[in-house]
């Protein structure tokens, strides 16, 4: 039993503070819990390299974690007893009061001042960010520690990283003082309703707003049982509020939304679609679309990593850095389609590599297009956004990279704005729904990297060794995931050909 038992902590704070139902499975229920997702340890690994970076901000600071996450009674201890020996530099500092704990990322003493410092991986400070450092300050006030400072030290988005990284660049310091000291009379109000939760008491909370903010709630498997796991209200797109109407109204599927509810365009195809199994084909507007498209066609779909902290040179915290590309062309109409792709050596991202990987790309890149055709991509802005970054650091390939970004045209408006659009479809313009629901046969399910996410985790935790599996047989399903991309691009447009075809047939 530790000598300093806590009952809140500052991420079990911010639980509480999202739903009282949310901190109490945290405490009684974790059964409830889903395992940690693969995209969730990419984050926590992300946050533990983050946190060492920044201890670099203050070197020469004593660590004081705790052996097991259960007992912080030794660091709480310690804490106090370096203070009183004057310790310049604390690593995750302890303080204790009334069964709540605070462990302080980094505690630092500068000109006769005592400064708490939060460590995040974000650019920006949110308001969760201060409550978590609201609860930290109250703590080390009533344990006697009061900070004089409350900094949240966060990612510096104007960074750019130029040989190792350099952490005092890399993060930017944000003094939170007076917000945190105006937040304390909610602290002390939120408290006795947090720690007076009991295991025999689980509170009457119903679904709301507050399931998604400011997270994703981890027990909605659980509290939303009762939400039909297909076509529901929360499956409306761009609802806009209009779910939680509907659901207020005790209307929870689509198929019970009653006629002439205020609804946009495209939410009336969606309900068309679930309550009378209608498409919708605007003939018209999609010859209009593929009319404009010149030969040879290319269908073009880049795979990026966007680490927190930036990897090569030349690039920024968060940047969407390419390491993949799939490329199909068509010479001319109806003619089949042939593929190239580029997929970067992930050791060329690290010291060890023997080439530079953007310049590799582009080199590619040279060799697959001619200067004339149109370029489709599917959301082409993200294709053109990582082109134009790619113009901006090889200013001597600026010219060739910015005539391939004025060719682009959007296959994804046809489905964004409700051209082209049938009940399988779900009221989405996504390709994962609209490929699928066009194409059957061909499912982004049945792949073993089957989404962008997946793709880019994948490829970083092979630059940064990381990586477990069979690698050779992973790069091959990363190329046939972005393959999918592409192909999938080429039979739209072909279904599209067809539809516009018989538009002529119709005038
Ligand atoms: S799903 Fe919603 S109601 Fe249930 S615990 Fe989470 S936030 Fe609370």
């Amino acid at each position: 039993m530790p000598r300093y038992p806590h009952k809140i902590s500052k991420s079990r704070f911010v639980s509480g503070a999202q739903c009282q139902k949310k901190l109490y499975f945290d405490l009684f229920r974790r059964d409830l819990k889903p395992p940690v997702s693969a995209q969730q340890q990419a984050l926590f690994d992300t946050g533990h390299e983050i946190g060492h970076l920044a201890q670099q901000v203050f070197p020469g600071g004593i660590d004081l974690s705790p052996k097991t996450y259960y007992d912080f009674s030794d660091a709480i201890d310690q804490t106090r007893e370096v203070i009183h020996k004057d310790q310049q530099t604390i690593y995750e500092a302890a303080f204790y009061h009334e069964e709540v704990l605070a462990a302080l990322d980094i505690l630092h003493h500068e000109n006769g001042e005592r400064w708490a410092i939060e460590v995040k991986s974000s650019t920006t400070v949110k308001d969760y960010h201060l409550q978590d450092a609201a609860l930290q300050y109250w703590v080390m006030q009533q344990s006697g520690f009061s900070p004089d400072k409350f900094f949240l030290m966060h990612i510096n988005n104007a960074y750019v990283k130029q040989g190792p990284i350099d952490p005092k660049a890399l993060f930017t310091l944000s003094d939170i003082t007076a917000q945190v000291k105006e937040m304390q009379a909610w602290v002390t109000e939120q408290l006795p309703n947090l720690k007076s939760l009991q295991a025999n008491q689980e509170p009457d909370i119903s679904i709301g707003k507050h399931c998604a903010d400011p997270f994703e709630c981890d027990y909605k498997q659980h509290c939303w049982k009762h939400i039909p796991s297909k076509d529901s209200v929360f499956d409306l797109k761009n609802a806009r509020g209009r779910e939680w109407d509907l659901y207020s109204k005790g209307i929870l599927h689509l198929s019970n939304v009653p006629d002439g509810y205020n609804l946009t365009p495209n939410q009336q195809l969606q309900i068309d679609g679930v309550k009378y199994e209608k498409s919708h084909i605007d003939e018209r507007n999609i010859a209009s679309f593929v009319e404009v498209l010149t030969y040879p066609i290319y269908y073009f779909d880049f795979e990026t990593i966007n680490s927190a902290i930036p990897i090569l040179d030349g690039t920024k915290p968060f940047q969407q850095v390419p390491f993949q590309y799939s490329l199909h062309r068509v010479n001319a109409p109806g003619e089949s389609a042939e593929h190239t792709a580029f997929l970067a050596n992930p050791l060329d991202f690290t010291e060890k590599g023997g080439a530079d990987p953007l310049k590799s790309l582009i080199n590619q890149l040279k060799t697959d297009f001619q200067q004339k055709g149109t370029i489709l991509a599917y959301n082409a802005v993200f294709e053109k956004t990582v082109l134009k970054a790619l113009a901006t650091a090889y200013p001597e390939d600026a010219d060739f990279i910015n005539q391939l970004t004025e060719r682009f045209i959007d296959l994804m408006d046809v489905f964004k704005e409700g051209w082209y659009y049938t009940p399988a479809m779900q009221g989405s313009y996504s390709i994962k729904y609209v490929l699928p629901a066009l194409f059957p046969e061909l499912s982004y399910d049945n792949l073993a990297i089957g989404n962008g996410t997946d793709a880019s985790n994948t490829f970083l935790s092979m630059i940064l060794g990381s990586f477990t599996g069979n690698e050779t047989l992973t790069r091959k399903q990363l190329l046939q995931y972005c393959e999918q991309d592409t192909y999938a691009m080429v039979l739209l447009h072909k279904e599209l050909i067809r539809v516009g075809y018989q538009s002529d047939e119709d005038e």
